[in-house]
């Protein structure tokens, strides 16, 4: 990925001690993958930073004058067609009076204190997105990590459709609140009518996608959506991925206990088990809340596949905190994951957090992550062995006299039969499994239903 984003300009004014000229260089260190390069003029910055001093008496009062010679300085750039100037106040001034200062001072876009400056890439994204300013382009995707999740390619049978884009979380090591934007869902007569197009064309399954699904904001909520979906004639099956623990509510849970067509497969992301890591990684949830939160889908669904998604090696994970993911791992039992090693994404404020992990460390546990994930998975597979399970048939198989569906909880089912099968929902039963596949035989039964 290239670092060499067009250059923005990066005004620091420092007060007061030694530490603030730290801060300060630290402040620039964290904005420079963001293409922010150091002036000595404020006038025409894109960023001004005032890194304040509370010692003395009149260093607030200082701090608000220098502002209002700012804010000047802002409406020239402004008038001038030369974007917008970004104004930030960091340091002790900006600890002591938090919001405040904005209050008093409107010009201001944002404030953050000392222990926070990791996250002024998502404070000063958070500005441009209220300010209406385009996305900062300055950070490549990287398709693995920024790719809305496509977990096998469309059929005529099984679609996606694409319900609600971009991400206001910000967890620290991702690119995609700053490649894709603010949150954003689309309204729902319009997903509705795409739906009913797709259902007249024969799509029996529809799996609906956002890099939030379940923040969906559309009328009703995601909750909301699904149960009308559920009413389409034709459409038997409804996903949707992928969700963050956050988002997960109880309208939600109690559709997976109430709809039918609502697959039991959850892909529900936790990254990691150790509460320090997750809070590192501005997740919004504890081991134990996601914990907790797993109790209740399954109690509105007992046979809920999980999926998940992890990263290891997360700055400043230890032994003792990886061991925490395995423990967490070994609690769910998941029927498939994806799982990364932790890389470093320029502009994040995790890529300049201390304590970055050597590279043969994360493979190490990479590897005893995926052993343990590897073997919940053939456990779940080799669990539905002598069960008969409703197969969506989608495609032939890779050999001829082969047909390839999925059962509810999205494996692949191969059986020996006709492709006049595709389309149409039928009992298989599950005569064996590998780690990431069933195989059966239709049961001697009619359809499961007639559509
Ligand atoms: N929004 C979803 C969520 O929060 O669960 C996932 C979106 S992200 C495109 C897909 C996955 O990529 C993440 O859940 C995370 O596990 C992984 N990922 C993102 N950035 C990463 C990074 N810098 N290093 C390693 N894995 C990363
Ligand atoms: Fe990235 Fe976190 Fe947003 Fe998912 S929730 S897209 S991991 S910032």
């Amino acid at each position: 990925m290239s670092e060499a984003a067009p250059s923005k300009r990066l005004y620091i004014k420092t007060y007061g001690c030694q530490l603030n000229v730290y801060d300060s260089e630290r402040m620039a260190d964290v904005l420079r993958p963001l293409g922010y390069a150091m002036t000595d003029q404020a006038e025409g910055a894109d960023l001004v930073v005032l890194n304040t001093c509370h010692i003395r008496d009149k260093a607030t009062e200082k701090v608000y004058s220098e502002l209002g010679r700012i804010k000047r300085m802002k409406a020239r750039k402004a008038a001038a067609g030369d974007g917008v100037m970004t104004i930030a106040v960091a340091g002790c001034v900006a600890q002591a009076e938090g919001a405040e200062i904005m209050n008093r001072q409107p010009a201001v876009d944002l404030v953050v204190g000392p222990q926070a400056y990791h996250r002024l890439p998502e404070l000063i994204a958070r500005a441009h997105r209220q300010s209406g300013e385009a996305l900062a382009a300055d950070f490549t995707a990287d398709e693995k990590f920024d790719a809305l999740p496509a977990e096998r390619a469309a059929t005529g049978v099984a679609a996606f459709l694409t319900v609600q884009e971009g991400c206001d979380k910000f967890c620290t090591f991702c690119v995609v609140p700053y490649t894709r934007g603010a949150e954003y869902s689309r309204p729902l007569d319009a997903v509705l009518a795409e739906a009913e197009q797709l259902a007249a064309q024969g799509v029996r399954e529809v799996t609906l996608l956002g890099q939030n699904v379940n923040a969906y904001a559309g009328e009703g909520g995601l909750s909301g959506l699904v149960r009308r979906l559920a009413h389409i004639p034709g459409l038997a099956r409804i996903r949707y991925t992928t969700s963050h623990p956050k988002d997960m509510d109880e309208a939600l849970i109690a559709a997976h206990g109430e709809v039918e067509a609502l697959m039991p497969y959850l892909h529900l992301p936790v990254q990691a088990g150790s509460d320090k890591v997750l809070r590192a990684m501005n997740r919004a949830h504890t081991a134990d809340s996601y914990l907790r939160l797993i109790e209740k889908i399954r109690a509105a669904r007992p046979d809920m596949a999980l999926s998940g998604d992890f990263i290891v090696g997360f700055p400043g994970e230890t032994e003792a905190d990886f061991q925490a993911t395995l423990k967490l791992v070994a609690e769910v039992g998941y029927a498939s994951a994806f799982s990364f090693k932790y890389s470093r994404r320029p502009g994040t404020p995790a890529a300049s957090m201390p304590g970055q992990v050597d590279e043969d460390v994360k493979e190490d546990r990479l590897a005893r992550l995926q052993a343990l994930l590897n073997d919940q998975q053939a456990a779940f597979n080799q669990a539905c062995v002598g069960r008969a399970l409703p197969v969506l048939f989608e495609r032939p198989g890779r050999k001829p006299g082969q047909v390839v569906g999925r059962s509810p909880y999205l494996q692949p089912v191969h059986i020996e039969g006709s492709e006049s099968l595709i389309g149409e929902i039928r009992s298989v039963a599950i005569g064996s499994a590998g780690r990431g596949s069933l195989t059966g035989a239709l049961v001697a039964n009619p359809r499961l239903e007639p559509a």
